[in-house]
């Protein structure tokens, strides 16, 4: 996929109300998306900068949108509003919301007839080659195209399912021109351990990986960003807003101060890494999808105080964030749950605001991971180095995803 767009015709500093001025098309993809008006999509006059995503050569927007909230069926307006601002990459995977991710994304493109104008993202839970390529042609079904342009094993954890195997089928689908790249997305806690493999594997070109400012001093981290940088394996942020469990009142006390908003300032600190070729963010409303823009758009960069305020929150709300590093707290509870999942669970309740999602999410875990009536966490909560209080925490999880 090439970008046909002007690149980098941008204001100084845009802000929402700019990009809404120059683009207002609420009422155009509305109508679209009710199957009564055009399917033409117009470009904004503004575009979201691009970088080059690693080895693939492609460049794709700063700025991804993510996949992984609910969406319309029949032609969503949020997708179409990202195309026109250039953020042209959808990140797809065969279980966001539900399994409809997918089946939009590919109701969108064929609406506006806009396949081969955008960039498909598409991730696999099955890690073993058979069942790997199943869920990729039932992906390329859902996504209503012949090709996708990356394709991920998604979340995964375990360097080996990296065969030798699983090489001979993206071969041999590449061949079949179903696919042009391969990658994966990770969650958990060995993301240094990953990187490093994703460096060593020439047939890596890119990884999703969790990457927010509370991981700017993480010197293993660092180090295998750099490695995998070094041998061209494209990076993509996610999980940028380093959200935290009840932080609401922190967000109001950082936002106060500084021009940016929390959700806008935690993106351009991971955009100001240039390793970074972009950040996936699941924009579920078109005033969170204008702020991002508006953000990606301006080109200036945070003030010194501005930097000062995210480090300051990031120590405020430390112990109320979970980096799903749970090879650490896991193996001190004798008992077969899921922290590190089921405290992002519960993020996706409290901050995402994906109350159905989560709640799917943590019914889908086995119910012996949903057993905490008389687990003894304080190991846990002692091996945990933000010191989160995951008693309450998985208390609370218990009662409200049940
Ligand atoms: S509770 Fe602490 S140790 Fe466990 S996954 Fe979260 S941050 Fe890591």
């Amino acid at each position: 996929m090439k970008n046909d767009k002007p690149t980098d015709k941008l204001l100084t500093s845009p802000t929402r109300r700019d990009v809404l001025k120059t683009g207002a098309a609420g009422g155009l993809v509305l109508a679209a998306s009710l199957g009564v008006g055009p399917t033409t999509l117009e470009a904004a006059s503004l575009q979201v900068p691009r970088r080059v995503l690693g080895k693939t050569g492609e460049t794709v927007p700063i700025l991804l949108m993510g996949g992984a909230m609910p969406l319309d069926q029949r032609f969503d307006p949020k997708l179409a509003e990202a195309y026109r601002y250039g953020v042209n990459y959808y990140d797809a995977a065969d279980c966001y919301a539900g399994g409809t991710c997918e089946t939009a994304v590919g109701a969108f493109h064929q609406r506006a007839k806009l396949r081969d104008k955008i960039w498909i993202t598409s991730k696999s839970d099955e890690h073993d080659p058979a069942g790997f390529e199943k869920t990729f042609n039932e992906s390329l079904v859902k996504l209503q195209t012949s090709y996708i342009d990356m394709y991920f094993l998604h979340m995964l954890r375990d360097p080996n399912k990296l065969s030798p195997e699983l090489l001979k089928v993206l071969e041999k689908l590449k061949k079949e021109k179903k696919v042009k790249f391969f990658g994966f997305s990770c969650h958990h806690g060995n993301v240094p351990e990953l990187l490093h493999k994703a460096a060593a594997t020439p047939w890596v070109d890119a990884v999703m990986y969790r990457y927010n400012f509370r991981q700017y001093g993480n010197a293993e981290l660092n180090k295998a960003m750099d490695a995998a940088h070094a041998a061209k394996v494209g990076l993509i942020a996610m999980k940028t807003q380093g959200s935290a469990v009840s932080f609401e009142e922190k967000r109001h006390e950082f936002e106060q101060s500084g021009k940016w908003n929390k959700y806008q300032a935690v993106l351009k600190a991971v955009w100001a890494d240039e390793r970074i070729s972009a950040a996936v963010s699941a924009m579920d409303n078109l005033d969170k999808l204008h702020e991002n823009v508006a953000a990606a758009l301006d080109k200036t960069k945070l003030t010194q105080a501005e930097s000062n305020e995210i480090w300051r929150y990031a120590a405020a709300t430390r112990s109320l964030a979970c980096d799903g590093c749970d090879h650490l707290c896991g193996p001190q509870v004798e008992a077969p749950v899921q922290i590190g999942p089921t405290l992002r669970y519960l993020m996706y309740h409290d901050v995402y605001g994906h109350a159905d999602t989560a709640k799917e999410l943590f019914r889908a875990l086995p119910p012996e991971a949903r057993e905490f009536r008389h687990v003894d966490f304080r190991a846990a909560m002692a091996a945990c180095p933000n010191g989160v209080d995951i008693e309450r925490h998985i208390k609370r999880a218990a009662t409200v995803l049940a």
